[in-house]
């Protein structure tokens, strides 16, 4: 499955399934999408292939980057620094990929900070954090 930024410099393609989907919540990921929760899609690092473009990382916490496009802002990538368990993960957010329409969440996370006129009309799992 392949993705890019809006503009196009970044482009890549994913091999394997996800091994985590999910719906965040959290403050740091509504300042940096500007939206009140973002989607995404865990793959293992090794399956995520960047086939054109630089991404430019963000440290967004004292143990996430977040990669964009320095072109036009698109988000690419969310991981973890220095998080045991964490070293292969690379969260990729599902509109960055071409066709997101099967990637809709297993869950939502840090609901304790999602804002209240945001409804969850489904009966997936919710975590505080
Ligand atoms: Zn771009
Ligand atoms: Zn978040």
């Amino acid at each position: 499955m392949e993705g890019g930024c809006h503009c196009g410099s970044i482009r890549f393609r994913v091999s394997g399934n996800f091994s985590w989907l999910g719906a965040c919540y959290c403050v740091d990921c509504r300042k940096v999408s500007g939206t009140p929760y973002t989607v995404f899609a865990c793959y293992d690092k090794q399956s995520v292939e960047l086939l054109r473009g630089a991404p430019k990382e963000y440290a967004s916490s004292k143990n996430v980057r977040r990669a964009f496009c320095a072109d036009c802002s698109s988000p690419f990538a969310y991981r973890y620094v220095d998080m045991p368990g964490e070293e292969q993960n690379m969260y990729i957010p599902v509109g960055a990929f071409d066709d997101p329409a099967k990637l809709a969440p297993r869950q939502h996370i840090w609901v304790s900070q999602k804002l209240p006129w945001v409804h969850i009309h489904d009966d997936l799992p919710q975590r505080e954090r």
